[in-house]
């Protein structure tokens, strides 16, 4: 198996992006702009776990000029002021990964009010334009299932990364399961219009893709903690991975037999 979710190989990836002409803007630049460039790549990082590995991503990218998107999750090993004061004050877009109705087991009232107190503590450290949700793949819970009854823009956003945006005109590609293909792995890391594109399974397929201008508006979605350092990172990476995807497959099953 060839070393791929690297972070030797996200380099090459940001240094393809630059040397085809891409302009790289932050998820809330995308939101607000009325003219839009001929060639843009989103970059947008979920910050699930490992803040570390996202720093390293943020620097690398701000070394080569990019400013791009970290969505940072509410949890006690992710919300590191300091690390995230440094990836804001290098021109990054700092945005809130929120799960709050899968914190709150389906309590609709009780996830708006979380809601809106995790908002106001990342607000200390950086002026939120827009959210996206965290999959939340091993609970019953879609934490998008909030906006059923509330609006966000109520908290003075911008917008929600999988709903605001046009799907039609921006190709969106996930490492989710370890593949910029659709896959099965991938229960709620999507978005509303999407079409299977089976041949870009590799970051290598990737990399072609972006050099022959495959897609003019794209936005390129990571997880830091799947980009590892060392070798080491790197077999922990496969190996969680790997387990992420049997719980899903084992989800998907149990759900078509009901
Ligand atoms: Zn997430």
């Amino acid at each position: 198996m060839s070393r791929d979710f690297t972070l030797g190989m996200y380099r090459q990836l940001c240094e393809a992006i630059v040397a085809a002409g891409y302009q790289v803007w932050p998820i809330m630049r995308y939101m607000a702009a009325r003219d839009m460039p001929d060639l843009v790549v989103l970059l947008r990082h979920d910050i699930d776990r490992c803040p570390g590995n996202a720093l390293w991503m943020a620097r690398l990218e701000h070394e080569l000029g990019l400013r791009t998107t970290y969505y940072v999750r509410m949890t006690p090993s992710v919300f590191r002021p300091k690390v995230l004061k440094e990836v804001a004050a290098m021109g990054h877009e700092i945005g809130y990964h929120y799960e709050t109705l899968a914190k709150a087991r389906g309590n609709v009232q009780q996830a708006i009010t979380l809601f809106e107190q995790e908002l106001a503590r990342l607000r200390e450290i950086y002026d939120i334009q827009t959210i996206s949700m965290h999959g939340s793949p091993l609970s019953p819970y879609d934490n998008r299932d909030l906006w059923r009854q509330y609006d966000f823009r109520q908290f003075g956003l911008l917008g929600e990364a999988y709903l605001s945006l046009d799907y039609k005109r921006l190709v969106y590609l996930t490492d989710t399961g370890r593949s910029w293909a659709k896959n099965h792995y991938n229960l709620r890391d999507k978005v509303a219009q999407e079409c299977p594109i089976p041949d870009l399974k590799t970051t290598d397929d990737l990399i072609s893709a972006i050099h022959n201008h495959r897609f003019t508006h794209v936005c390129i979605s990571t997880h830091p903690e799947r980009w590892a350092q060392s070798i080491g990172e790197w077999i922990i990476s496969v190996a969680v991975d790997l387990a992420v995807n049997l719980a899903k497959m084992a989800i998907q099953y149990s759900r078509g037999r009901r």
